[in-house]
């Protein structure tokens, strides 16, 4: 069935027009017109505790009929007050202060913001600059365009974005050099130490890193050795450093945060996407009472969002918690990524355009490429990464993926992040569709 659809008055990013959702439950949507795709990256990595929870609805129905609304300077809330505690309780160190936001973007925002004003507030007013990496993406909003690396977004804007200092990824798998994959992480992470001094310590607040690198890097995993090194160098310095958790979150690598997996101890935690896992905007900066506090001495943090922390997003915020831990969804993200990774490695044996098969959890990525050993970059006419995309979206798969641009980067790369909720069987379905539109893509593009 075909459904007639009248001209559209939306418009997002491209022109492309997808099917009508109808509705979604546990890892599948279906379209107005019938027909059932699977989510394979949870949306944006957001969906991490599946589609249709019957006790995230029920959650929010109840508080529907409480109230949806009350702003943070004229009421406190219940459900802020007690996903504020239970979120603190899953921080690493000492991060024991919630500030609530509605999306990624916006935590991003809020972290530069505090890094910021706690330099102010300390009397470290030279401090302003937040050392970012290339590629990285850390949201849309015209702050944390500056620290994102990814000129594909940022060279049309540029005369408006204040451009921050940037280090390179921790691409450490493509290097071709006589070093060990731990020497090689202490390498990168020295390029913090040497880009610090460039701009001198007393002009830098903070560095930020997605600990698993995700959008522009498609699941990047750093050598074990860089993350105690960086925070080192952090230290000397006195810089703060602060993890984008957006995307990592919420145990979409298999830990609560991804920094978990190395007892990583930043001084400020963003996230967003899987902590409302597609039921309410919701997102969260987390800090440190040390930071805070003289913030807040100085007379409050100068930031905020009307939306910030209201009594339905939280609710939903807190039922998902739940949700996360009932199901076992940090237990399932390890178990079933096992599974998915290993099919994945095999699929790179088949196909040897795939390449560099990477991730922790199920935040899993691989390169496209022309050269696997090289991994020299296909050329952009062939629009890989994409026509990759529509192969497994025609057959039924919704998967992720990009084309990175910029500073001598060429890359085409794509994810795979279903709900972590997923089964055995249902990983076998998604594999089996990918491998038939890998298929055709290698006979139609000569790969
Ligand atoms: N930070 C990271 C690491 C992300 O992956 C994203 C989104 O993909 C963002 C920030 C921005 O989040 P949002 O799109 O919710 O503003």
């Amino acid at each position: 069935m075909t459904i007639e659809r009248p001209a559209s008055h939306l418009f997002y990013v491209t022109r492309l027009r997808r099917p009508l959702v109808d509705r979604a439950d546990g890892i599948y949507f279906w379209t107005a017109d019938g027909k059932r795709f699977i989510d394979g990256s949870s949306g944006p990595m957001v969906s991490n505790i599946g589609h249709g929870n019957r006790h995230v609805i029920e959650a929010m129905k109840r508080q529907m009929e409480k109230t949806t609304f009350a702003y943070r300077l004229h009421f406190e809330n219940e459900p802020a007050e007690e996903l504020a505690r239970r979120l603190a309780g899953k921080m690493p160190g000492d991060l024991d202060r919630i500030f609530f936001v509605s999306g990624g973007s916006e935590a991003v925002e809020s972290a530069i913001k505090l890094a910021r004003q706690w330099a102010v507030a300390t009397g470290q007013s030279k401090r302003w600059k937040v050392i970012g990496r290339f590629p990285s993406y850390h949201g849309g909003t015209m702050g944390a365009l500056g620290v994102t690396g990814d000129l594909a977004l940022t060279e049309t804007f540029a005369p408006q974005i204040q451009p921050m200092p940037a280090i390179p990824a921790p691409r450490a798998y493509r290097d071709r050099d006589n070093l060990s994959m731990e020497e090689r992480g202490l390498r990168y992470a020295d390029m913090l130490e040497a880009k610090i001094l460039e701009e001198g310590a007393d002009s830098v607040v903070a560095f930020i890193m997605e600990p698993i690198g995700g959008a522009a890097t498609a699941a990047l995993v750093a050598p074990d050795s860089y993350f105690a090194r960086i925070r080192e160098i952090c230290d000397r310095y006195g810089i703060l450093l602060i993890h984008d958790e957006v995307m990592t979150g919420a145990a979409r690598t298999g830990r609560y945060l991804g920094g978990d997996h190395w007892n990583c101890r930043p001084d400020i935690v963003t996230m967003s996407k899987g902590i409302g896992s597609g039921y309410a905007a919701l997102g969260a900066m987390a800090a440190s009472s040390r930071l805070v506090k003289p913030v807040l001495d100085m007379g409050g943090f100068q930031h905020g969002y009307t939306y910030a922390g209201n009594p339905l997003a939280c609710a939903a915020g807190l039922a998902v918690l739940e949700e996360m831990e009932r199901l076992d969804c940090e237990g399932n993200a390890v178990r079933m990524g096992t599974l998915l990774k290993g099919e994945m490695e095999a699929l790179s044996k088949r196909f040897p355009f795939i390449a560099g098969v990477r991730g922790k959890g199920l935040l899993l990525g691989a390169d496209l490429v022309a050269d696997p050993v090289t991994f020299q970059s296909l050329p952009k006419a062939k629009a890989t990464n994409q026509r990759l995309v529509d192969l497994c979206y025609e057959r039924g798969l919704i998967i992720y993926s990009r084309r990175i641009r910029g500073d001598g980067i060429e890359a085409d790369n794509f994810m795979l992040a279903p709900p972590l909720i997923i089964t055995a069987e249902q990983v076998g379905e998604m594999v089996a569709i990918l491998a038939d539109a890998l298929g055709v893509l290698a006979r139609e593009l000569d790969l």
